[in-house]
């Protein structure tokens, strides 16, 4: 397999030597990819398009014995959107970054690649943060944290009009007896009811669904916490879009 092909959105790159960038996929076939994109730094490379971030390709790429080369990358959707509104961007980076800190090379997880690609199309109009957050929900309940959001992990207290505290110790949610002395975040009933709807909604009607400023700081800020409490890295884009979540 020393050419292979790999259907593939870009979730990171980085400047590497003198007009090189090193790309990390997330592929349908093999999961998370690195591979050396060369000279897409020089403005008439050719392969500059299908390897921006963000973008969704056909890669051909090249098995090296340390890391692989980009052959060939046939843009199949550029998503134009996402660099347009400033928002937005911070909220596909959000949704890039959670997916690389979270997945491990070369672990085929098809499900995840479709659930990114919805999300990358449902930022054209859904509120960016709103699609965040669900994104970021649906990841952890793939990846088998968040059992459940409606009672208490510890006793099952139903948590319906309750506040509810979520701790990345515990995998979930706690009521206030449970909580003890765990690092967690508050959630009020309001943003607790909303992430229910934003986890199970359908995609098609997500765009009904409303916040203000301080649900939006609270959910957002506890899931910012979850995740990197549970995937021990930071958070670089959504700590950035926090400083804007209050604007
Ligand atoms: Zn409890």
């Amino acid at each position: 397999m020393a050419v292979y092909k790999a259907d593939a959105i870009v979730i990171r790159s980085r400047e590497y030597g003198e007009a090189d960038r090193l790309i990390t996929l997330f592929s349908r076939e093999y999961g998370k990819l690195e591979a050396i994109a060369k000279g897409v730094r020089k403005p008439k490379s050719t392969q500059r398009g299908g390897t921006q971030l963000f973008t969704y390709a056909e890669f051909l790429l090249y098995r090296g014995k340390t890391l692989d080369t980009v052959n060939q990358a046939q843009p199949r959707e550029s998503f134009i959107h996402l660099w347009n509104d400033f928002d937005r961007t911070i909220a596909a980076s959000g949704i890039a970054e959670l997916l690389d800190i979270s997945t491990t090379r070369e672990q085929p997880e098809p499900e995840l690649f479709t659930l990114t690609l919805s999300f990358l199309f449902l930022l054209k109009h859904l509120d960016p943060y709103l699609a965040q957050v669900s994104y970021a929900l649906r990841l952890i309940d793939l990846q088998g944290y968040l059992p459940t959001m409606d009672e208490c992990l510890g006793c099952g207290k139903d948590l319906t009009g309750e506040q509810a505290f979520l701790s990345s110790e515990a995998g979930g949610f706690l009521c206030s007896l449970c909580k003890n002395n765990r690092l967690v975040k508050a959630l009020n009933p309001g943003s607790l009811a909303l992430m229910s709807q934003l986890y199970k909604g359908e995609l098609a009607k997500l765009d009904r669904l409303r916040w203000n400023k301080k649900m939006r700081e609270e959910i957002l800020g506890s899931l910012c916490f979850f995740c990197e409490e549970k995937f021990e890295r930071k958070l670089q884009a959504w700590r950035q879009g926090s400083e804007l979540w209050g604007k």
